[in-house]
């Protein structure tokens, strides 16, 4: 069998064992296939599972390896996971359905802006990134302003957000992030929570994860 179908099969499995062992806490679960670094080739693969939900880090790789592939495929949902720049907001809602990177005002002024200019109508779903571990280099909202900021983009920028996403510092420690970003959706009332990587989405769902976004375990070591 093809060493990608045999990963995400296997993946599929865990994720469903992890699933039920932790049902207390997890209800929703959707796998992202981040396929950064991997040729459409390697996506049409798992198109061909059936698989549909997918993340993507940069705009430009995105148009480049989607535009045809989301012609084909009505079905699929592209999720933005790097961080996206204010010139790149245009590009980025034309290829990405749900954008888990809303991590500043200047942002969400910026996508509110497009989407009155070109007036279509606002489908995306936007996750807050969250800068759980309060890391200098992370981006991200602090866990502080998380509830304001969120109120205020649903409110005051019309944004359809539906969850937050963080990327935890390496640590022994991952649960506490976790559970942290669990209790904040739960506090602003958001239904999802994207977390969980190749490394440690056992613990994310232990913690009440929706989203897992899974690269190596299912494509392989990136360059
Ligand atoms: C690359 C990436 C992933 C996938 O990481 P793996 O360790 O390869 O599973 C998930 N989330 C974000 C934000 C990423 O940049």
């Amino acid at each position: 069998m093809n060493k990608i179908v045999n990963n995400y099969r296997k993946i599929i499995g865990q994720i469903e064992f992890y699933k039920n062992k932790f049902s207390k806490t997890s209800k929703e679960l959707s796998l992202i296939a981040v396929s950064k670094n991997f040729p459409k080739q390697d996506i049409q693969i798992l198109i061909n599972e059936g698989h549909m939900i997918f993340g993507e880090n940069k705009v430009q790789e995105a148009i480049s390896k989607w535009k045809q592939l989301k012609l084909n495929n009505s079905a699929i949902e592209l999720h933005l996971l790097g961080p996206l720049q204010t010139n790149k907001v245009k590009l980025a809602l034309k290829i990405f359905d749900v954008i888990e990177t809303l991590d500043r005002e200047k942002l969400a002024k910026k996508i509110k802006k497009y989407f009155e200019e070109e007036e279509i109508i606002n489908e995306h779903k936007f996750f807050v990134q969250v800068n759980i571990g309060n890391e200098e280099q992370k981006s991200g909202v602090k866990a502080s302003h998380t509830k304001d900021f969120v109120r205020w983009c649903i409110n005051d920028m019309n944004l359809n957000v539906d969850g937050l996403m963080c990327i935890p510092p390496i640590s022994s420690n991952t649960g506490l992030y976790f559970k942290e970003l669990r209790r904040l959706c739960d506090d602003s009332n958001l239904k999802h929570a994207s977390m969980g990587m190749t490394d440690d989405y056992s613990e994310a769902i232990r913690c009440g994860s929706t989203f897992v976004r899974i690269g190596t375990g299912i494509f392989g070591v990136r360059d």
